[in-house]
């Protein structure tokens, strides 16, 4: 997995891969000619931030003392995030793009406009023997985590997606939603007691808090943090950075071929919705929070890509005049979401791949790139298909 590929970059001459975690490695000096060097990174963890513009990360950071992990990252780009039916994309939309590499319908999980399957990221990862993980802060049969394992036509199909879940094989998850495997209105199936016949160790918080679970590394792991819908962070929920981080350990004992996680910070989104600045920024400083940690985890490793980037911006969110670094006077345009270019954020083994402007499915296709995930199929390779996404 660690091979060295070398290929043609058009938009990029310098290496913004960091020191740490490459030192080992033999590096390609940078080559003349529009062309660049990276190495193959063993795992990706492609964090997402739900509804996280630009004004979104500057409140986080001044309002946490002009600070954030987030700054450490060197290789920025942005992506546009519109949807095939929508120029404002919804998070199924989103996702799938990221996952699938390709533009689909709002509401489409893990689906084309025609409503066929696409193969996502997640399953490729695992058909080549990676480990895979979620960890998100809203139910896990929301529509972002959805599109990495599901394939239905429209979100709301919850109790469809909790099957797919069960079907998918997916080796650690935690997050909210218990009630769509364990009372279910359409059947009387209780997909609980399922995963552990598949081998899973199902926790959930009713049982015992996530702080006080013991994992076995040779069971797969999943937790449910709430039945429905996961609290705010200003409300008291505590598990999303130390999941975070647990979900690094676990995957990387739980298989030697590498790992491909998402971790999302479901509700800056819903802070954006609600237009209201505070939950916005109390997420985004718990998701730098978790950015920290998963960075500490990569330059450990230096086998990791980071990403960090989101669906589409949230509220119209502005920060007016009379602001100051601690106290922002917000605005906003809309209690919906908008078509803002998104940023994209990368560190760590070909990080270098996700500088420049491009469509936000081209992220399926560096990620795969990177990890060299189908190298041999016919028409996911090549230089153009990279920055043009499909
Ligand atoms: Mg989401
Ligand atoms: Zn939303």
């Amino acid at each position: 997995m660690n091979k060295l590929l070398v290929i043609a970059l058009f938009f990029s001459v310098w290496s913004c891969t960091p020191k740490q975690g490459s030192s080992d490695k033999k590096q390609v000096p940078i080559l003349p000619s529009d062309t660049v060097s990276f190495t193959a990174p063993k795992n990706i963890i492609l964090m997402i931030g739900d509804g996280m513009g630009l004004t979104q990360i500057t409140a986080g950071m001044y309002i946490n003392g002009n600070k954030l992990n987030l700054e450490e990252f060197k290789c920025i780009g942005l992506h546009k995030s519109y949807a095939s039916d929508d120029l404002v994309t919804d998070s199924a939309a989103g996702a799938t793009a990221f996952a699938s590499g390709i533009k689909t319908y709002n509401g489409a999980v893990g689906v084309d406009d025609n409503g066929n399957h696409v193969p996502t990221i997640m399953e490729e990862a695992k058909a080549d023997g990676m480990s895979t993980g979620l960890v998100v802060t809203s139910s896990i049969v929301h529509a972002t985590p959805a599109c990495f394992y599901a394939h239905e036509k429209i979100r709301s199909f919850k109790e469809q997606i909790a099957e797919d879940l069960l079907e998918s094989g997916v080796d650690f998850f935690v997050g909210g939603g218990k009630k769509y495997f364990d009372r279910r209105m359409a059947d009387e199936r209780n997909l609980i007691n399922e995963f552990w016949k598949k081998g899973y160790y199902i926790g959930d918080f009713f049982e015992k808090d996530y702080a006080d679970i013991t994992m076995n590394f040779k069971k797969k792991f999943g937790y449910f943090t709430s039945d429905d819908e996961p609290i705010p962070y200003m409300q008291g929920r505590d598990y999303f950075v130390e999941a975070s981080k647990d979900a690094t350990t676990f995957l990387s004992r739980h298989s030697k071929a590498g790992f491909f996680l998402v971790i999302e910070s479901s509700q800056i989104d819903w802070g954006g919705h609600a237009n209201n600045s505070d939950y916005i920024v109390t997420e985004m400083i718990e998701f730098d929070e978790a950015i920290g940690e998963i960075m500490d985890f990569a330059k450990k490793d230096g086998e990791t890509l980071v990403i960090v980037t989101a669906d589409h911006e949230t509220g119209g969110y502005a920060i007016n005049p009379g602001s100051k670094m601690d106290s922002i006077v917000p605005a906003f345009t809309t209690d919906k979401h908008t078509a803002a270019l998104i940023p994209v954020f990368a560190w760590g083994p070909g990080a270098e791949l996700f500088r420049g402007i491009y469509e936000n499915t081209a992220i399926y296709y560096k990620m795969k790139k990177a990890l060299g995930l189908g190298e041999k199929e016919a028409g996911h390779s090549g230089i153009d298909e990279v920055q043009n996404g499909g």
